[in-house]
């Protein structure tokens, strides 16, 4: 995978998380204030979207500076099944565990 492969994935999944965000803005804001099911549901949907849209432009930034696809800690390659579900990674597999603690600082 070059680059500009990982560059045209992010942007897809940067625009499908906001267009997920945009469809729930078109919804009456009071309806979604009482609806049980929205903040039930649709709510942690939009949040994630959010945040994932976030860690998908650190991503993007990260293909500039060259550091895309290196394992945070370890500081080896990440492998390219791994980084296809999900690019915004910034560990390796052995390293994960602490991924979501350091999620904040990606670039
Ligand atoms: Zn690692």
């Amino acid at each position: 995978m070059s680059k500009i492969d990982y560059k045209l994935i992010i942007e897809r999944q940067i625009m499908e998380c906001e267009e997920l965000i945009h469809k729930s803005e078109l919804c009456d804001s009071d309806v979604k204030a009482q609806s049980f099911l929205f903040q039930r549901l649709e709510k942690p949907r939009i949040d994630v979207a959010k945040s994932r849209i976030n860690n998908l432009k650190e991503a993007l930034k990260r293909i500039e500076l060259d550091r895309f696809g290196i394992c945070k800690t370890c500081k080896k390659k990440i492998p390219d099944r791994d980084l296809l579900s999900s690019p915004e990674r910034i560990f390796c597999r052995p390293c994960s565990g602490y991924e979501v603690k350091n999620y904040e600082d990606t670039v």
